[in-house]
């Protein structure tokens, strides 16, 4: 039951159709392209001394070499971990340090900036580096497909594992709320992601941006995978390049985080993109005025779907799909899926809630991570062995699902919990405000109150006064902002576009002191 062997033998039988294009060289890799490489992979990793419950790495940004080595490492039983390749030399330390590789891939460029690094690790045997040149003491991806040229279905055999207990990839989270923590999915999760039908249609083409180290792009194009979809991809975002990438493949649906959304939806172009019919959105918050920017955007989007997930869930837990679109509501992540069970309970008392009772999410099912590396999972899981998942929201009498905030971000007025998501949607009505990051600050008698940070728009005149006031008008007392308004440059968010409230309460304890 080794997923490796499962992508290997579905793909294999895509034969020569296309997988995907390099956006900008035009390049394209059929599925057996992907698939023989990944096969060699496999075979020369085994041969240089890869074994079951090995770790192995990748450090790069999205290129073509990337599939046939997640799929390949997987195969000969190691276990797969991706690192974001614009880290700091601390951040790739931390994660390396927590799964401890004794392999990494690298693109060229990476190993520039972190040889000394890498070449400290007392645990790292072997660089493997992706294109041409071959610096000393690395071995060349190249050379590791070249092998065996041989290779087919049927003399290639994916090491045995098993599926509930073997870890197959060790992806780390956003650390949106702290340090990225090292979420182990074993092969039965990622088997149970694949086998779910698509959120995209596969007969119809996309374009992705999202970095692939992440749950969103690594597990969301194998899914593309092992429906037999194909994707355009470009090594990352720039709204010129993006607009006139959908317009060069006449591209139908678009994946992408909110703020991307924002920023394609704001950029003057003359770029054809009529060819655009549904709109794919995740990993944070979506705004009813970006759904709206966006429909005035792409004349012929039909639907904007939301999906909800984590990388504890391997990836989505609810969606709208393609097929489903019609019964999307507005503002909604969509459905549970069907490989998960979830429940929302009270947040005090733990107790499951109804209909449009706002509560923890909690999740459980084949999806969902054995547990974070180096940590008890009695901590993060309940008596019942449901995760929890740290998110607060509620589903309607349709069983559709709206998130309203993360529990670790409500401010404690008093005995009133309140979500700062809900002040920022206020505030950002406000034509004048461009951005806006609400958090808790702490106050002698109340416990906390809210404050917002705030960023205007370029010559706009508003006052503290102002902005109070709205939210007095709109919102009733708990939320009113007594912890007063800072305007602020920027908003700090991570790359998929959640805001970084730990930093905005970091700026706040500077600013009390
Ligand atoms: P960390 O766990 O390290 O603090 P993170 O939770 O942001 O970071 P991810 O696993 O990448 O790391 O993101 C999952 C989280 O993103 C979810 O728990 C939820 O808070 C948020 N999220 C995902 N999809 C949506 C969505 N459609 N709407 C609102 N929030 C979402
Ligand atoms: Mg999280």
């Amino acid at each position: 039951l080794n997923f490796g062997q499962y992508m290997v033998t579905t793909m294999w039988n895509y034969g020569d159709k296309i997988a995907m294009i390099n956006g900008i060289t035009d390049e394209r890799l059929t599925y057996r392209d992907i698939v023989k490489d990944a096969m060699n992979i496999a075979v020369s990793l085994t041969r240089i001394g890869v074994k079951r419950g090995d770790i192995v790495a990748i450090c790069s940004e999205n290129r073509q070499e990337y599939w046939s080595t997640f799929i390949g490492t997987s195969c000969t039983g190691a276990t797969f971990t991706a690192t974001n390749s614009a880290y700091t030399k601390d951040e790739l330390l931390h994660v390396l340090n927590i799964s401890k590789p004794k392999m990494i891939f690298c693109s060229q460029h990476a190993y520039k900036v972190h040889e000394k690094t890498l070449r400290s690790l007392s645990y790292m045997e072997k660089i493997i580096i992706f294109g041409t040149d071959r610096p000393p003491n690395t071995l060349l991806y190249n050379d590791l497909v070249k092998n065996n040229t041989n290779i087919t279905l049927e003399n290639f055999r994916a090491a045995d594992v098993v599926g509930q207990t073997d870890t197959a990839v060790i992806l780390y989270s956003s650390g949106t709320t702290g340090l990225p923590k090292g979420v182990m999915l074993n092969h039965l999760n990622i088997l149970t992601t694949c086998n779910m039908s698509s959120t995209m249609n596969p007969k119809e083409s996309s374009l992705t941006i999202t970095p692939w180290y992440h749950t969103m792009g690594l597990i969301g194009n194998l899914r593309i995978f092992a429906n037999g979809g194909y994707f355009v991809y470009l090594p990352k975002f720039d709204s010129d390049l993006y607009l006139k990438t959908i317009e060069r493949y006449q591209i139908v649906q678009i994946v992408v985080a909110p703020p991307v959304l924002v920023a394609l939806c704001k950029f003057q172009s003359n770029y054809d993109v009529s060819s655009v019919k549904l709109v794919y959105s995740g990993a944070a918050p979506l705004r009813s005025d970006t759904i709206k920017a966006v429909k005035d955007r792409f004349p012929n989007v039909t639907s904007v779907l939301q999906g909800y997930g984590m990388t504890e869930a391997t990836f989505g837990v609810t969606r709208d799909s393609y097929d489903t679109a019609h019964l999307s509501k507005t503002g909604s992540v969509g459905r549970v899926v069907s490989s998960c069970i979830i429940k929302v309970v009270d947040i005090d008392t733990k107790a499951p809630l109804g209909v449009n009772q706002p509560g923890e999410i909690y999740i459980k099912g084949p999806l969902v991570m054995k547990g974070y590396i180096g940590k008890d999972r009695s901590e993060d899981f309940d008596d019942e062995d449901f995760f929890k998942t740290g998110d607060i929201g509620y589903y309607d009498e349709d069983r559709c699902f709206f998130i309203v905030d993360r529990l670790k971000e409500l401010i404690k007025y008093k005995g009133y919990q309140v979500p700062p998501a809900e002040i920022e949607a206020v505030l950002l009505q406000h034509p004048s405000i461009r951005d806006v990051g609400v958090v808790g600050i702490p106050h002698a008698d109340a416990g906390e109150v809210p404050r917002a940070y705030v960023v205007v728009q370029p010559e706009a005149n508003v006052t503290e006064d102002e902005i109070k006031n709205l939210v007095k008008e709109k919102l009733s007392n708990p939320k009113h902002l007594r912890g007063g308004v800072q305007f602020v440059k920027e908003i700090p968010k991570n790359p998929s576009g959640k805001i970084l409230r730990r930093k905005l309460r970091e700026m706040s304890q500077i600013r009390n002191e």
